[in-house]
């Protein structure tokens, strides 16, 4: 019995390609693609294909060591294909409050502007 954190998503069509998505990276075991919505010059989420259970970060397991390797690896060397050679943003939001809206793990990657912190 698939639990809640198998339920499919939007980011499953796009892995499938039933909707159509801007891909710039991807290989056997990650997608990544232009958010629709972005929040930088670059903003480009990263996500595995095979979910497994990997909803958000709050329910990694031992067994998702490989993959979020693979995210954030993969984040790297997206910036680096975008040029971000000044620096760049790396965000995961989960849960409720973490603004997480999508229940597919996915790492944010943003840049090509000045980031501020602690917000924005
Ligand atoms: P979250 O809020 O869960 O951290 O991030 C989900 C992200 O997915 C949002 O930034 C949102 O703009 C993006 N998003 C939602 N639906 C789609 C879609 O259909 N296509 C693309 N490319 N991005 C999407």
């Amino acid at each position: 019995i698939p639990s809640d954190a198998d339920a499919p998503t939007i980011f499953d069509k796009i892995i499938n390609k039933e909707i159509p998505s801007t891909v710039v990276y991807e290989d056997d075991k990650v997608l990544a693609f232009r958010d629709i919505t972005p929040q930088a010059p670059t903003h480009i989420l990263i996500i595995p294909k095979v979910k497994d259970g990997l909803s958000g970060l709050s329910k990694a397991e031992e067994r998702h060591f490989d993959i979020l390797g693979r995210l954030l690896y993969t984040a790297k060397l997206v910036a680096k294909q975008e040029g971000l050679d000044d620096g760049f943003r790396i965000v995961i939001n989960d849960g409720p409050k973490g603004c997480q809206s999508v229940y597919h793990i996915h790492v944010h990657l943003l840049g090509g502007r000045q980031m501020n912190w602690p917000a924005g």
